[in-house]
């Protein structure tokens, strides 16, 4: 079935309002290459409401991964935890510098990096560990920052799902030496193609700018700092142009509206389907108490894998398009060549079988969110 066949598709990217006025005054501007007046609204957006030492907008959250790892100056052989229950981009921007991938299994009730299990694959090797904040839940970061602390490992936020959640009270981006955040299409702010990635220490600052701009000192120059640029370091060209930040500026500007409707309807989900769940054995995600989440996902785990292929049929049927997930990194073609196996992950390996996304949208109406409801509770499942 393609995208048209559904009534309710899983996801539909939605317009704040400005996106046009913003790309035709950046059109106006005469500045569509990147780093013009919008790049910087965007990241002083984030800045001022994430509290980070500096954002950097990106082309995408991979590649804001991507500059995370150069920064780090890995080297061939250094090894870097990763969740084996997260997208691809997380381990391949540090499998490009060489690194070798060491796959963490995920806790059961939150499905994030358990923490528990952080501590006993450090070695000598270990540079660092990159917490996945699945649906926009926060992982455990105190032990997670404790743990990276104690053996000198850098912490790389992937915060694709958690804008504007909370951990304990702080942001989530704000924990890690970086944090990447995406700004693709299926997340909760949009322009299309997009990232950033927010830097938490000062030392970092001046050379994320350096490596972003193709190893050139090119930003300095701008400044007045330098009266010409030259190649100063590696690099590459994550800078994003100023019409998909004019995009994005419309996007985060609609913060608060954005999130007060994702979290309504995510709590209308949560009340709907309780006590659907609790006689079919299936559980709704888990939030902490300390945990302020980002409201991104609505996923349910169903007792098996024939009662989740059950339910995506029955929602498929009435034209609802809902669906899983990751599958276990550890077992993929790449992953078994970084020494994943199975076994390994047993969490992941049954979630990644159970797990299904409803749709959850800022566009979403109440009666179509009402037909969802209805499709999951009247499902008959195996
Ligand atoms: C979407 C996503 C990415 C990749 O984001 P892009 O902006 O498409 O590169 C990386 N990690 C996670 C967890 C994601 O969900």
């Amino acid at each position: 079935m393609k995208a048209a066949d559904f009534d309710i598709p899983f996801n539909r990217a939605a317009l704040a309002g400005n996106e046009q006025a913003y790309m035709q005054q950046a059109l106006a501007n005469g500045q569509i290459s990147g780093d013009g007046p919008f790049t910087r609204r965007a990241e002083a957006m984030l800045e001022g409401s994430l509290g980070c030492r500096r954002a950097l907008l990106t082309t995408s959250c991979t590649h804001a991964l991507e500059l995370a790892a150069l920064l780090l100056d890995l080297e061939p052989g250094d090894e870097v935890i990763v969740p084996a229950f997260t997208f691809v981009s997380t381990p391949n921007a540090f499998v490009l510098r060489g690194a070798r991938i060491v796959f963490v299994d995920v806790r059961a009730d939150t499905l994030n990096l358990d923490e528990r299990q952080l501590e006993a694959l450090v070695t000598p090797r270990t540079r660092a560990v990159v917490p996945v904040h699945y649906a926009g839940v926060g992982c455990e970061l105190d032990v997670i920052c404790e743990v990276a602390g104690r053996h000198g490992l850098a912490v790389v936020e992937d915060n694709a799902h958690g804008l504007f959640g909370r951990y304990r009270g702080r942001p989530l981006g704000t924990f890690g030496v970086f944090a990447a955040q995406s700004f693709h299409e299926t997340k909760s702010f949009t322009c299309g193609e997009g990232g950033a990635l927010l830097l938490n220490d000062e030392r970092h600052v001046e050379r994320a700018e350096i490596v972003r701009e193709k190893g050139t000192n090119r930003k300095r120059f701008f400044r007045g700092e330098v009266d010409r640029y030259t190649w100063v370091d590696v690099g590459s060209s994550y800078v994003i142009s100023d019409l998909l930040a004019a995009f994005l500026v419309a996007q985060l500007e609609a913060r608060d509206a954005v999130q007060e409707t994702r979290a309504r309807l995510w709590r209308r989900y949560e009340t709907a389907l309780g006590d659907w769940a609790a006689e079919t054995g299936a559980a709704l995600p888990v939030v902490p108490e300390h945990c302020d989440h980002a409201y991104h996902l609505f996923h349910i785990l169903l007792p098996t894998a024939a009662a989740r292929a059950a339910l995506i049929d029955r929602l498929r049927a009435r034209r609802i398009l809902a669906v899983f997930h990751y599958l276990p990194l550890n077992l993929s073609d790449m992953g078994l060549r970084h020494g994943g196996h199975a076994g390994q992950c047993p969490v992941t390996e049954d979630v990644a079988d159970r797990l299904v996304r409803l749709p959850l949208y800022n566009t979403l109406s109440d009666s179509e969110q009402d037909r969802v409801i209805d499709a999951v509770r009247g499902a008959e499942l195996p």
